[in-house]
């Protein structure tokens, strides 16, 4: 099987998993527990922390670890549900894990607005102060988007907010969802000027289970336990796999400029493949038909590509590769309803229907290799092409 949707899942990285493995057996007591052994497992992880901290420009105390980055964003979002309803702004094309708690806000009195995006998905920094009042207390924006590649200006905005908060009583607190972003691009969390900020393990070669928030100042969580990791989310702490997630963390950070080479590389051959199939049939690049924006990246991830061959349903085109040994995704496919999420994100990039009906996101990872793409190509062109004809 060729895999190619490693924005949805990457595969563990051995070194990664004997990390774990070596973790479990080793760190077997309670971290809270106060015994030398369980003082001990406390110690390890704070010297573990201050080293991923190092390597996200943060401070120890500021990371947060809890089990997916689903619950890191949903940690952030329900706090608010301490204050009275406000206004928040967010993006059109956020995670689920963002959209749905913002939902269940909007439901008990919240105002949810949209910023506005370009036709790339990029939000537009100049009309932020417009849409920006009194009443809002947050902005939500993801770095890297699963489903376009789309790279967000996270430092202008978090420029921006902090200049707007200097004349503000009441601040405004930028958070973004980090998760595609880790190990594709520069993370900086002092320079980007973030607030808040999620990152999940699976997405970067490590066991799944562990996931970080980074808090630039503590809040107050909607849930409470035995106040592990600040009181912000309690419960106990899952070594094993946040030793996992360390790990792969900082060889993610070290090995950043070999990867975003190899992936630019596999981007640049499958998009000049494509554009060469465009000559026999109908195929798109997403969201633009511009390989020299594609292949930007700072405007567009370099793991990942949408595309779209229209007539045939993502739905079946997935199932089609598929059945010729190549794993792919129609849209996000760690959501279980990602149809109406791959709907709404179409909307928002203003895609034709036929267009977004039939987009599919293809992702590398570190072992993908050129022989992959060409694999892919060539599937597409003998087999998908004539039957999208046909359809
Ligand atoms: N945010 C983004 C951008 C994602 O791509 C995903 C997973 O696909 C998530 C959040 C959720 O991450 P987790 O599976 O750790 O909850």
């Amino acid at each position: 099987m060729i895999y190619l949707d490693w924005a949805a899942t990457a595969p563990v990285d051995p070194e990664s998993l004997a990390v774990a493995a070596d973790s479990y057996s080793t760190h077997t007591r309670n971290p809270s527990a106060i015994y030398q052994s369980g003082q001990a497992v406390s110690m390890h992880l704070l010297n573990n922390r201050i080293e991923l901290a190092k390597a996200l420009h943060c401070q120890a105390d500021q990371i947060v670890f809890c089990s997916t980055a689903t619950e890191a964003n949903n940690i952030v979002i329900t706090s608010f549900l301490n204050h009275t309803p406000a206004e928040i702004i967010t993006s059109p094309l956020e995670h689920d894990s963002v959209y749905q708690p913002l939902q269940k806000l909007k439901q008990l009195g919240w105002k949810v607005i949209e910023a506005p995006i370009d036709l790339e998905g990029r939000i537009d920094v100049e009309k932020i102060p417009d849409i920006i009042n009194k009443n809002t207390v947050a902005f939500f924006a993801m770095d890297v988007c699963n489903e376009t590649g789309t790279v967000q200006p996270i430092q202008e905005i978090g420029m921006l907010l902090e200049k707007i908060n200097r004349e503000r009583d009441r601040r405004i607190h930028f958070h973004s969802d980090m998760v595609q972003a880790l190990g594709k691009k520069e993370i900086d969390l002092q320079k980007m000027k973030v607030d808040s900020a999620s990152f999940s393990a699976h997405k970067i070669g490590a066991i799944r289970g562990a996931a970080m928030l980074y808090l630039k100042k503590a809040i107050s969580p909607l849930y409470g336990g035995g106040g592990q990791e600040k009181g912000i989310r309690s419960g106990t702490e899952n070594v094993g796999a946040i030793d996992s997630f360390i790990f792969s963390s900082l060889k993610t950070i070290r090995q950043l400029q070999e990867n975003q080479t190899h992936f630019l590389s596999l981007k640049r051959e499958l998009i000049e493949g494509i554009v060469s199939l465009k000559k026999k049939a109908e195929i798109h690049l997403l969201p633009t038909e511009d390989p020299t924006r594609l292949l930007h990246s700072d405007f567009f991830s370099p793991h990942l590509l949408q595309i779209a061959i229209p007539p045939l349903p993502s739905e079946v085109l997935v199932r089609l590769f598929d059945s010729k040994g190549v794993e792919i995704s129609g849209g996000s496919a760690c959501a279980s309803n990602s149809k109406k999420k791959m709907k709404r994100v179409s909307e928002a990039m203003q895609y034709d229907k036929r267009i977004a009906e039939s987009t599919l996101r293809i992702s590398f990872g570190n072992s993908t290799t050129s022989d992959e793409i060409k694999k892919l190509l060539q599937i597409i062109e003998e087999s998908i092409l004539d039957l999208a004809k046909k359809f």
